[in-house]
């Protein structure tokens, strides 16, 4: 059945207005040349590579190459304590922190790609035990610091971790519980400096300074295994998704033509390195393109992020949609109250970012967001809104350079089939070969294999093409509602919802019926001064119906609080959807707010 054009199409006058303004001239300024011209092996060339031809290790391209060369005095992390306290770290200082932590594991018997799990809130110490675990070639696992104990104990467990690197506090509260549990669990090294009984528990600044300031990285194949990333758990159980050292091309590409990072730039990104993006983005990509990297310990507050980008002089942020959503909520005067006038560029990642979302950042900051689409297991940015390029409201932009990315439909012998009719809906898959994809799944062969058809990676996600190349995400395969012959992506619904002005949140699911297979129900959280009654439910339904067609929109709206998300800020429409059927919850390890 044909579907009308995609209803958050912006108009031509539209995409004239949210093209940048730009105060730097961009680093991708011809995207079809570019695109045409670029291969990975000039891309590999713009790394340094170990001394002595001795291959490519992470650490090195992030911190050894900046801090043997005129960068060494440069701020290469600035701390922000959640206290008020600032620390600034220079290329030098992070490459001799980071061999000590590299010896301390060394002294400690651990081996090459041996477990090293991470488990704290955005102190300094972790950034050092990244890459110091990188630089002795252990494979890194962070785990985001809110996990309760029992996700914790999965992912070490899973992970056969060898060593966790955690804080005094984490350990009693957290890991003591399902210790015993933990047999492969050597050693436990925890920051501060207080001594302990126990012969697996070592003091973070005893090791450190009893170890060496200077290392020597040993030889690393860029196919050595050097990351363990787990997903958010957003459609069920959490993957690891394994990633190894040559992945750093693709996060150093992709910060200059993604991020458009400047060598003078101070870059913040918002996510913590327990996700993909706190390490891709937020330690990985703005240290090897060797720019000042902003890291704010403190959990989300509207006006404690705008302080920052406005006392730091923030150039490049790279957040999220959950946090522009609550931006939003307080309205753009506040942010109008701020100098950001240093800020150049906004990217998002996530989950789809509304329209409204991308005309608020115009309205409000006076550049609009640009998204960007990636996943766990591509490592890095694989579709992406650029700063030379006019942005169409609603869709996640065009491939970079270096990534082919495809609509494609699957067929019953297994195969599939390329869509190259403009705003057809299919799977989103990109074409293997970039340095930063996974290499598979961690104890999990077969959905790892299951994820290739010949040369293809199919993402789990559906999404459509227009005819100028831009991707439009319609929703996860796992989303998508069926209803009298239509494939409806929860985005449009929920987008069309968000353009109301009473609507800060909205999440869709499809719930049986016995005549269409599937109708649309919504989930909508109201912004403040906005009450839930009937009246508003029917303006709801009647906006919805008016914008989408009665075929899409939404038969039912229940308000809500909140929307439960998980950790990283995205939807969780499964849980929405199991609690409304009464099935079985699954796999919570990930949850954040419950709406219960
Ligand atoms: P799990 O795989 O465990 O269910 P997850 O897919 O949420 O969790 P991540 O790898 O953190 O784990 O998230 C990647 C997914 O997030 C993508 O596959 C996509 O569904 C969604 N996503 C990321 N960025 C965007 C974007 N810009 N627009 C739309 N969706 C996005
Ligand atoms: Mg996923």
């Amino acid at each position: 059945m044909s579907r009308p054009a995609h209803p958050i199409e912006p108009s031509s006058d539209q995409i004239t207005k949210l093209s940048s303004s730009f105060s730097k001239v961009p680093n991708l300024t011809d995207y079809a040349g570019e695109y045409m011209r670029f291969t990975w092996r000039d891309a590999w060339r713009l790394l340094d590579g170990l001394p002595g031809e001795k291959g490519y290790n992470i650490a090195h391209e992030a911190v050894d190459r900046h801090a043997a060369g005129p960068k060494a005095d440069k701020v290469a992390i600035r701390w922000l304590g959640k206290s008020g306290d600032r620390r600034e770290f220079t290329y030098r200082d992070l490459s001799e922190a980071t061999s000590r932590f590299a010896n301390a594991l060394i002294n400690l018997g651990v081996l090459p790609g041996e477990r090293v799990f991470v488990l704290m809130g955005r102190l300094p110490e972790l950034y050092v035990a990244v890459l110091g675990a990188l630089k002795a070639r252990c494979v890194v696992s962070p785990l985001f610091s809110a996990f309760g104990p029992e996700p914790i104990a999965t992912r070490v467990e899973i992970g056969d971790g060898r060593v966790l690197v955690t804080t005094l506090g984490l350990y009693r509260r957290k890991v003591e519980s399902v210790r015993a549990k933990l047999a492969g669990l050597a050693h436990v090294i925890l920051v501060g400096d207080e001594t302990f009984e126990d012969a697996g528990l070592h003091a973070w600044s005893a090791l450190m300074e009893t170890a060496s300031a200077s290392f020597a990285i040993a030889p690393t194949d860029p196919e050595d295994m050097a990351l363990l990333h787990f997903t958010s758990g957003t459609t069920g159980r959490p993957k690891g998704a394994i990633h190894v050292h040559g992945a750093i091309a693709a996060h150093h590409m992709t910060g200059i033509y993604a991020l458009d990072l400047h060598d003078d730039d101070v870059f913040w990104c918002t996510a913590d390195p327990g996700w993909v993006t706190g390490t891709s983005y937020g330690i990985l990509a703005p240290l090897t393109n060797g720019v000042t990297s902003v890291v704010v310990e403190a959990e989300f507050d509207a006006q404690t992020w705008y302080s920052v980008l406005q006392r730091e002089r923030v150039n490049v942020w790279y957040t999220a949609p959950t946090a522009i959503r609550m931006m939003m909520r307080l309205g753009s005067d506040v942010v109008k109250s701020y100098d950001l006038s240093a800020l150049r560029f906004m990217a998002s990642v996530g989950e789809p970012l509304n329209p409204e979302a991308v005309v608020w950042g115009q309205e409000a900051f006076g550049i609009p967001f640009h998204d960007n689409w990636w996943q766990t297991e591509t490592g890095g940015i694989m579709i992406a809104n650029f700063a030379a390029l006019p942005i169409k409201p609603g869709s996640m932009g065009l491939p970079l350079p270096g990534i082919a990315a495809a609509i494609v439909r699957r067929l019953k012998n297994g195969g599939v089939d390329g869509i190259d009719t403009p705003m057809v809906e299919g799977e989103l898959a990109l074409r293997k070969g970039w340095p930063s994809m996974m290499r598979g799944y961690l104890n999990e062969e077969e959905r790892y294999r299951k994820c290739f058809v010949g040369d293809w990676y199919l993402t789990g996600d559906l999404a459509k093409r227009d005819s100028d190349g831009y991707f439009w995400f319609v929703g996860r395969a796992d989303d998508v509602i069926k209803s009298a012959g239509h494939l409806i992506g929860p985005f449009e619904v929920e987008s069309a919802l968000m353009e109301h002005p009473a609507v800060a949140e909205a999440a869709v699911i499809g719930i049986p019926d016995p005549t269409v297979g599937e109708v649309v129900k919504a989930f909508v959280a109201l912004k403040p001064g906005h009450e839930p009654n009937e009246n508003l439910r029917k303006e709801l339904l009647g906006h919805a119906r008016k914008r989408l067609g009665p075929a899409v929109s939404p038969k039912q709206i229940d308000f809500r609080a909140n929307l439960p998300k998980t950790r990283s800020g995205k939807i969780m429409r499964r849980l929405l959807r199991a609690r409304e059927l009464g099935l079985p919850e699954g796999d919570l390890s990930t949850l954040e707010s419950d709406e219960k």
